[in-house]
């Protein structure tokens, strides 16, 4: 039986913390389906079609990983129709704790076979956040500790005057 998780986000992009969770998350599961939310209420910097060629770029050699993207869907209808039997999430602060534990609730309740698999941030990560990769990229700050190379340049291109 192949267990599926679907690791869900905005992606926007994806950094080193969220590469941790997707390696990590590959011990426990077979499969892990990235699922990019569309997400037009965040005003992502990076088209979803961006997010999905870094994606792709990063994690395109593993078979075990596959890219989905979603939209006007509930995360567990949409986990239900992959056949997935959890949610993967990173969590960094107490603030994504209090955040998750609600979420998790609320998809309890609509979904109690589909369950939400937390992993803690590893220590080198636990920092790091799309939102502030943005915010020392878009001043010319150094984020070649948090994103891969290809990331780091794509964000230097998109904040170059
Ligand atoms: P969302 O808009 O759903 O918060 P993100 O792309 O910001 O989407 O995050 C997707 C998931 O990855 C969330 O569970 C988030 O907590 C987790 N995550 C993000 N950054 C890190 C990190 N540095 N370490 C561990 N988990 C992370």
């Amino acid at each position: 039986m192949s267990r599926v998780a679907i690791y869900p986000g905005s992606f926007d992009p994806m950094t080193h913390g969220h590469a941790d969770i997707i390696r990590r998350g590959l011990v426990l599961f077979d499969r892990i389906i990235i699922a990019v939310a569309l997400n037009i209420h965040k005003k992502p910097l990076f088209t979803l079609e961006e997010r999905l060629a870094i994606l792709e770029e990063e994690f395109g050699d593993l078979d075990r990983v596959v890219l989905d993207t979603f939209s006007e869907t509930l995360l567990v209808d949409y986990a239900k129709r992959q056949g997935a039997v959890a949610i993967l999430r990173g969590l960094r602060t107490e603030s994504d704790f209090a955040y998750e534990l609600q979420m998790t609730h609320m998809n309890r309740t609509l979904a109690p076979d589909v369950e939400t698999v937390f992993l803690a941030a590893s220590p080198n990560t636990t920092h790091i956040s799309s939102s502030l990769i943005k915010e020392v990229a878009r001043f010319g700050g150094d984020v070649s500790s948090a994103v891969p190379e290809h990331v780091a340049r794509r964000l230097a291109a998109r904040f170059s005057p």
